[in-house]
């Protein structure tokens, strides 16, 4: 239902476009209003999606100085694990020293840096990295959006690089490729004699930088502005390692191409990963007392293995439940945590795939920020999302609409990202609760697990019963209408 209401905003927007372009009947007008939508945003930003290997961080900030939400990889490799998070502190440093060496001048622009990756696993325990760093900052005339990428020798616990894999002049083979590929393809052909072209696409270590190792090819992918101006993005080549087996080191021949050297017939076979089936989810009817206090505990960001567990065992212990606003990017790696949510009797919400301000961002990127969380929720446990819980808290008319389904706010903030203190956050609880209360917390943290474990069992013992948000409304009689934002049932 909410996709096709997505389509159908989508195609108002379409038809509004047109009949403007061609009210104005120009071909520059054309050009224009086309990248005030949606397929330029969608060609500068993807979102990223693929997360072969490795455990999932996220960062989030809420800070006046600036929005940030980053996402990084972990595989349990001190050295890798390393790099990775110095790529994302370098940024986030940058980011907040810009924003608040500008904030005097543009008090009422909140910037925001976002981060997200994407991994990809490769022959001989290799893996890629890609990182989308996307700036937007009163500062900057556009959205800045770069990538940066990464391989690494899991065995080794290190960085490699192409030379690490390949010999000899196969960087000015990669080039011949590329070019080649741009050349013929219609989209960019008419660009490829300019000189932006020629100097970006150069055989050069530094213009092949950002590759993706995959199981049987090599991507190149080109920033912003490297190879053609800014409305083509950021395009990309795929060269399968079969075409570039003359290069490949030949101890690598066989892992990469499954070609021995000299040649034979060795067939490999893949064997084709088979997805764990799911089990089907029964949702729990829990008995609750609609007079007696009670009070809606909520955890966004996450889930977290290291974090949400303890939330789960402490609410376990103490027959209570709470909803979890979950983060799309953060599904896959997480499926037997949602499982367990849904088991124990609590809820889950949507807070979409990856954490951006959704009230900057266009038709088709909201859509992908909420329709691909819902669907990935739906795929991990079967169950369909009630409500989304928008970033940052930031909404207006207009998310409401779009969204087309409830939002739930808060009443009680326990500021716990800041603080990071488990007693600071459980006095806050504890201090200022009152019977309907729906209290914003974050299970991405190790001091808000510990603050739950002490406000836990001191609001069961005040006599509150711990509820998910749609029991709280369900039993006092309110059914929640799309479009509406809430913030407590008293
Ligand atoms: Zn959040």
């Amino acid at each position: 239902m909410n996709s096709n209401r997505f389509k159908r905003l989508g195609l108002f927007f379409l038809i509004i476009c047109l009949i403007t372009v061609s009210f104005f009947g120009c071909k520059k007008a054309d050009k224009d209003l086309t990248a005030s939508l949606d397929d330029l945003s969608r060609l500068e930003y993807q979102d990223s999606e693929n997360k072969e290997l490795g455990d999932i961080e996220s960062i989030i900030e809420y800070g006046s100085n600036g929005l940030v939400a980053a996402h990084y990889p972990v595989f349990d490799k001190t050295n890798i694990d390393l790099t990775n998070k110095k790529i994302i502190n370098k940024h986030i440093e940058e980011f907040k020293k810009n924003v608040a060496s500008s904030s005097s001048r543009d008090k009422n622009y909140i910037s925001e840096l976002h981060i997200d990756y994407e991994t990809y696993s490769a022959p001989n325990n290799i893996v890629s990295v890609i990182f989308n760093i996307l700036e937007n900052s009163s500062y900057l005339a556009h959205p800045d959006v770069k990538i940066v990428s990464k391989t690494f020798d899991l065995s080794d616990d290190k960085e490699i690089t192409l030379d690490n894999i390949m010999q000899g002049e196969y960087l000015e083979y990669i080039a011949q490729i590329s070019q080649a590929y741009f050349k013929e393809n219609a989209i960019y052909k008419d660009n490829t004699n300019e000189s932006i072209f020629k100097e970006g696409s150069y055989p050069s270590v530094e213009n092949y930088s950002n590759y993706i190792l995959k199981k049987d090819s090599i991507i190149f992918k080109f920033q912003k502005y490297q190879l053609f101006s800014g409305n083509f993005g950021m395009p990309s080549v795929e060269i399968p390692y079969i075409d570039l087996k003359d290069y490949i080191k030949p101890e690598l021949l066989q892992a990469f191409t499954g070609e021995i050297l000299n040649k034979t017939d060795l067939d490999i076979k893949k064997k084709p990963q088979e997805e764990k089936p799911r089990h089907d989810i029964t949702i729990i009817k829990r008995d609750i007392d609609p007079s007696k206090p009670m009070v809606a505990l909520t955890f966004d960001d996450g889930p977290n293995k290291k974090t949400t567990i303890p939330i789960l065992d402490t609410l376990k212990e103490f027959n209570g439940v709470g909803t979890f606003f979950v983060l799309g990017n953060r599904v896959s790696n997480n499926m037997d945590i949602l499982e367990r949510i849904l088991e124990e009797g609590s809820e889950i919400g949507n807070h979409s795939y990856s954490h951006k301000e959704l009230t900057k961002l266009s038709y088709t990127e909201l859509s992908d920020q909420i329709v691909n969380t819902q669907n990935a929720i739906i795929k991990a446990t079967g169950i369909k999302p009630r409500f989304v819980r928008p970033t940052y808290g930031s909404y207006n008319d207009n998310l409401k609409s779009s969204i087309g389904m409830p939002l739930i706010l808060w009443s009680v903030d326990t500021i716990d990202w800041q603080s990071r203190n488990s007693k600071k956050v459980s006095d806050h609880v504890l201090g200022n609760v009152k019977d309907g209360d729906i209290i914003l917390m974050h299970d991405i943290y190790e001091s808000t697990a510990e603050a739950v474990k002490i406000m836990v069992p001191e609001l069961v013992s005040r006599g509150y019963q711990l509820v998910t948000v749609s029991e709280l409304f369900e039993t006092r009689g309110e059914t929640l209408k799309d479009g509406r934002a809430y913030f407590h049932k008293r």
